[in-house]
């Protein structure tokens, strides 16, 4: 680490909001003594114990989980950043980068939806460059959309939600090089995807690329809403000083702290799902009624059929509820469908074959 903080190329500091910048952090209890003591009466808490202990306010941040992330994924602790979900993430890094009423973001459409409702929440602007026909990132499209409206953010969500398509890296590597503003790339599927180059070793180069992790999907803990930051320790550190002091509750760093110690069967388990995305594409493309099969590098498969409303209707009579993408742009008549458990694709399989357009 002490090599990164000397070989940086550039300070990210000055692409901050001013007024982030210079904030005056709020001083908790937990920041102000964070050791280990007998007696804690600092912190207005109740001295009523048991129930896991939520008596006390949690670690404001995430120690423990971060140390465990740096060990087990590589992810250098002075880079880590815990959020309440990566929609937390999202949220901060447009409040930390974007005026509101006066700066935009970039998102490539068709994407995940959150992107341009948290800047809309911020009064940000968004600037949408569609993929192009065969849903791939539109470079030069990009490229142009960069110098003519200085996005202040640029969001690459790779593998796309929801096409489950991977951008390769030295795309996302030339983009970011020529995005003067910060290039923030969601890896919220990267587990997923065989050979995965992740954008975390720009950082080193290009300080402004910032990188989205979750331990929503792989991780199998959705509902602990854990999202982890990787970016520069500029943007860490002002992360940290700007988000609300314990965001990330006790028994979501316990239940985080389990699912990344249980690396070795998280890793187990995408296999399986690997596996699993691959039999069920190979299922659907033998289908007559299914026109398009998208591959897929995430923990879902889209595919496109002639009505795509009336079999989502069946397959919810069935008790079997997928997600249907078509008011996207580009993805009349799709179905986007997360791989379960062996059981669950069973049930689906056999509502499918039983569909006749
Ligand atoms: C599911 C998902 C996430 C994860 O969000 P959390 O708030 O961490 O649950 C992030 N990005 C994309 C593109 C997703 O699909």
């Amino acid at each position: 680490m002490a090599k990164y903080e000397e070989e940086r190329t550039e300070d990210v500091s000055s692409l901050l909001n001013p007024w982030i910048r210079e904030l005056v952090p709020y001083s908790s209890a937990r920041s102000e003594f964070s050791g280990k003591a007998d007696v804690l009466l600092d912190a207005n808490e109740s001295w009523v114990g048991g129930n896991d202990g939520v008596n006390r306010y949690p670690d404001p941040l995430c120690r423990e989980l971060r140390k465990a992330l740096e060990e087990k994924l590589g992810l250098p602790y002075e880079m880590t950043a815990i959020g309440n979900g990566s929609d937390e993430i999202i949220d901060m890094l447009i409040r930390m980068f974007c005026a509101p009423g006066k700066d935009s973001v970039m998102i490539e459409r068709p994407t995940y939806g959150t992107y341009s409702v948290f800047a809309r929440t911020s009064c940000v602007d968004v600037v949408d460059v569609p993929l192009t026909p065969s849903l791939d990132l539109d470079e030069e499209a990009v490229m142009r959309a960069i110098a003519e409206k200085k996005p202040r953010i640029v969001f690459i969500c790779t593998p796309n939600n929801p096409t489950g398509r991977v951008y390769p890296l030295d795309a996302v590597e030339r983009i970011a090089a020529a995005n003067p503003g910060i290039t923030a790339v969601d890896e919220a599927y990267g587990d997923f995807a065989e050979n995965f180059h992740s954008a975390v070793n720009l950082i080193a180069a290009n300080p402004r690329v910032v990188v989205l992790r979750t331990l929503s999907k792989a991780f199998a803990a959705a509902g602990a809403r854990i999202g982890v930051l990787v970016a520069d320790p500029v943007i860490q550190r002002t992360f940290m000083k700007a988000k609300p002091p314990y965001n990330v509750p006790l028994l979501s760093q316990k239940a985080g702290l389990a699912a990344v110690n249980d690396y070795e069967n998280v890793k187990r388990r995408v296999e399986e799902t690997r596996r699993r995305r691959k039999d069920f594409a190979s299922f659907l493309s033998s289908l007559p009624f299914v026109r398009e099969v998208f591959p897929s590098e995430a923990n879902f498969v889209l595919f496109r059929t002639g009505d795509a409303a009336a079999l989502y209707t069946c397959l919810l009579e069935k008790g079997i509820v997928v997600r249907n993408r078509s008011s996207d742009p580009m993805l009349e008549n799709t179905l986007r469908v997360t791989i379960g458990s062996e059981e669950e694709m069973e049930k689906l399989r056999e509502a499918l074959c039983g569909w006749r357009e």
